[in-house]
């Protein structure tokens, strides 16, 4: 291919719309009062505006087709022609793409999980025996001719068919997917092929499978797959993306095939061995200096001395961000209520595409041609790395003196007879997981106090009338261990980021999570410390109206951590030990106040999990330690739940006994108490509550089926050990169906104890 290589893009980007316009045009789509012209005209628009800035910025090579109704694995499965059977009698081609990935009345959706360690989930294509695939290109080739028409030096991205394998699932006692290689190879030369008919000069092939461990045979696969779509003679150059990690030996294997460019993420594979793949010389590397995934400037002379390092070793070299900016807001342009300093540190997704532009130009012009950009950038740097919120000695010393202690709790054996005298609970407590509906009336309440219309104190009492509803309603239905049920929080991460030190809550750095759902993560930026109690107040409202003890309801350092964009300045370990000492303080002023059981949320404790085997005892160590730091202030007496929002724990398992919480609630509803036997089996002796009903539909489960399912329990867990509880908080759930479900829960946990009387 005699293509000329590029020298600045992108891997993507956002395509949500910089005010959700996306989100709000399907959302409407979906509710019936849009037209499908409608959507698609808000689908075009967006697409024009970001390759019209992207050109505009000056990259000599654009993505496209990284445009999505839903999810670009989805969007994958449907160029392969591989859509499960179940949704072929959908006519229409946009509806049958939504009931694949949403379901209808009658069909069940595609399952989805998350996409290797982000907070982006994608849905999982189906493979079964009888998954056949074919190829259908109109999405691509239109977003291409879109973008020729715009006079854009487009490249479409795929993602390819190791990672497409890999990430499905099988079905119908399929065998591996990823035995369906050589055959879907062949549907992507085919792919090559169209596109070089229809004036592609690029592609890019996304194989982001090869910085993991899913398997060993991946790096031998590649050289298989890119060998012989080197091979063909009528296709565009193409560039094999790897990104979230260092590709290890998949680097070397993509190098020996016949491909142009080589991808490679060396902010999250910052050792990725460059120099000693020899077959480099002959290719262009675009190497991912820019981070894609995170919200902080680029230190550009860093940059570039990363940069000069790969002139020997590359054929050519090209700037890029590490990987797509979907994980990043639009723009930090609309951010307001944020000093100087902070947002000289900052680059969101259009920030970080000026710095790809003003590296590329440094290669290609020298450093003086972008002297200003270097200046600001080593400002910045020289700014974040003075700043007093980054650098509290004094906590420092605090964390390591109180990890040095350890623990001071007794066992498990002599903190359940101290909880036992205190709290009185009957066998088979009944609880829930913390959140009651949010009902209109609190959504409301929280708009009005946004927007000035009532004060603080109307807000308080607002809540506390919700609250005190919430009490009346568990004590009339008996259950033994109340909640306040978290009225006042919009989100389970970011109520507490905005009343910790160190974090900052962005005003519109909107993110895709799945479809049309949107996360808006909080910034960690600094040295994590609590000022004030953060949910005591209300805690000790809601104990003050019921002589039943009331769950004070924290969230985890971890899921903290997973859930915002957190600082790159020091390890992880370290940021998460700090939120966990403010966690850890909360709990203490809990328990002052009288509160008698705690509960500290980890539900992304198995999110976070490194992607390469090698490194997660490490993430375990700190996961574990500062879970245990952050519940380990309290005296014996007092109770520390966790609650986990999955129940195939794999790898965690060993951490979830680590964490040695009194009680750990997960969710089972789903899985038939498996979940128990999986506990058993590594010796699991605290207590557990495993979800007897799936909070997730707006089904009441009859008395007698969670009668049924409390009895697999006690079967396989003493009931002593065994709290009853749904699976998952009830935040999305009605009102109506709440008190159904929790009136037969409590009337099956008491036909279960008269059982055993
Ligand atoms: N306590 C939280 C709630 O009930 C837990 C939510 C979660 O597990 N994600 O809403
Ligand atoms: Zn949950």
């Amino acid at each position: 291919m005699s293509t000329a290589p590029f020298t600045a893009t992108v891997l993507g980007t956002p395509r949500i719309g910089p005010n959700r316009e996306l989100k709000r045009a399907t959302e409407k789509y979906w509710a019936g009062n849009f037209s499908r012209a409608e959507l698609e005209s808000v689908a075009a628009g967006l697409r024009r505006d970001t390759l019209t800035a992207l050109k505009a910025a000056g990259l000599d090579s654009i993505p496209v087709n990284t445009f999505s109704y839903y999810d670009q694995m989805l969007d994958t499965t449907v160029l392969l022609g591989a859509l499960p059977a179940r949704v072929a009698g959908v006519a229409d081609d946009l509806d049958r793409y939504f009931a694949a990935a949403r379901g209808t009345q009658d069909i069940p959706p595609l399952e989805m999980t998350k996409w290797f360690d982000t907070n982006y989930h994608y849905i999982v294509p189906e493979i079964g025996p009888e998954t056949t695939f074919t190829l259908n290109p109109a999405k691509v080739l239109a977003e291409l001719a879109e973008a020729k028409e715009l006079g854009v030096p487009a490249r479409p991205v795929i993602i390819g068919p190791l990672t497409f394998l890999l990430l499905s699932k099988a079905v119908d006692g399929a065998e591996a997917p990823v035995s369906r290689l050589d055959e879907l190879t062949d549907v992507y030369a085919e792919l090559l092929g169209a596109l070089a008919d229809a004036g592609a000069q690029w592609v890019q092939i996304d194989e982001p499978v090869l910085v993991t461990d899913i398997s060993d045979d991946a790096p031998a696969l590649a050289e298989k797959v890119y060998n012989r779509l080197g091979a063909l003679t009528k296709r565009p150059s193409i560039f094999v993306a790897t990104y979230f990690g260092d590709p290890g030996a998949g680097l070397p294997a993509l190098a020996r095939t016949p491909i142009e460019a080589i991808g490679v993420d060396l902010v999250y594979g910052p050792n990725t061995a460059v120099a000693s793949v020899p077959e480099l010389a002959s290719k262009t590397l675009v190497a991912g200096v820019v981070d894609g995934r995170n919200i902080w400037r680029t230190d550009l002379q860093a940059a570039l001395a990363k940069l000069a390092a790969l002139m020997g070793p590359a054929g050519s070299v090209a700037v890029s961000t590490s990987c797509s900016t979907l994980h990043v807001p639009y723009s930090l342009d609309p951010e307001i209520g944020l000093d100087d300093a902070l947002r000289s540190w900052l680059a969101f997704g259009a920030e970080k595409v000026a710095e790809v532009a003003t590296l590329a130009r440094a290669l290609r012009d020298g450093r003086d041609a972008v002297a200003d950009e270097i200046a600001a950038s080593n400002a910045a740097v020289a700014s974040r790395k003075s700043d007093p919120r980054l650098n509290n000695a004094a906590l420092r010393t605090q964390i390591a003196g109180i990890r040095a202690a350890g623990s001071q709790r007794g066992s498990a054996e002599v903190r359940r007879a101290a909880q036992e005298q205190r709290l009185h609970l009957p066998a088979l407590p009944t609880t829930t997981i913390g959140s009651f509906p949010q009902t209109v009336d609190i959504r409301k309440a929280r708009a009005a106090l946004v927007a000035g219309q009532i004060d603080e104190a109307e807000y308080t009492k607002r809540m506390q009338d919700e609250i005190a509803a919430v009490i009346k309603l568990q004590e009339e239905l008996g259950l033994d261990v109340l909640v306040h049920g978290e009225p006042e929080r919009n989100d389970m991460v970011q109520y507490f980021a905005e009343q910790l030190d160190g974090f900052f809550a962005t005003r519109n750095g909107w993110v895709q999570s799945y479809g049309s759902r949107c996360v808006r993560p909080p910034v960690l930026f600094g040295d994590v410390t609590r000022p004030t109690p953060m949910t005591v107040d209300w805690a000790t409202y809601a104990q003050s109206l019921t002589d039943k003890p009331v769950k004070g309801m924290l969230t985890g350092p971890v899921t903290i951590l997973a859930w915002s964009f957190v600082r790159d300045d020091q390890p992880l370990a370290d940021t998460a030990y700090q939120v966990a000492l403010a966690i850890r303080e909360e709990t203490v002023d809990l328990e002052s106040a009288g509160i008698a059981v705690i509960q500290v949320d980890e539900p992304a404790l198995r999110e976070l999990l490194p992607l390469r085997d090698a490194d997660k005892p490490a993430y375990l160590d700190w996961a574990v330690g500062s879970f245990v730091l952050s519940t380990s202030g309290v005296a014996d007496s007092t109770q520390i739940h966790t609650h986990l929002c999955y129940s195939e724990f794999g790898e965690v398992i060993g951490a979830i006994a680590d964490l040695d919480a009194d009680v750990t609630s997960i969710e089972a509803a789903r899985s038939h108490m498996e979940v128990l036997d999986d506990l058993n089996a590594i010796g699991f002796s605290n207590s557990v509550g495993p979800g007897v009903y799936d909070i997730h539909s707006p089904r009441v489960p009859s008395a007698k089926e969670m009668t049924a399912s409390l009895r697999e329990a006690v079967a396989a867990v003493p009931a002593e050990r065994l709290w009853v509880n749904p699976d998952c908080g009830l935040k999305t759930r009605k009102t109506d169906e709440v008190t159904e479900s929790l009136r037969n829960m409590v009337l099956a946990a008491q036909a279960v104890r008269e059982e055993r009387a």
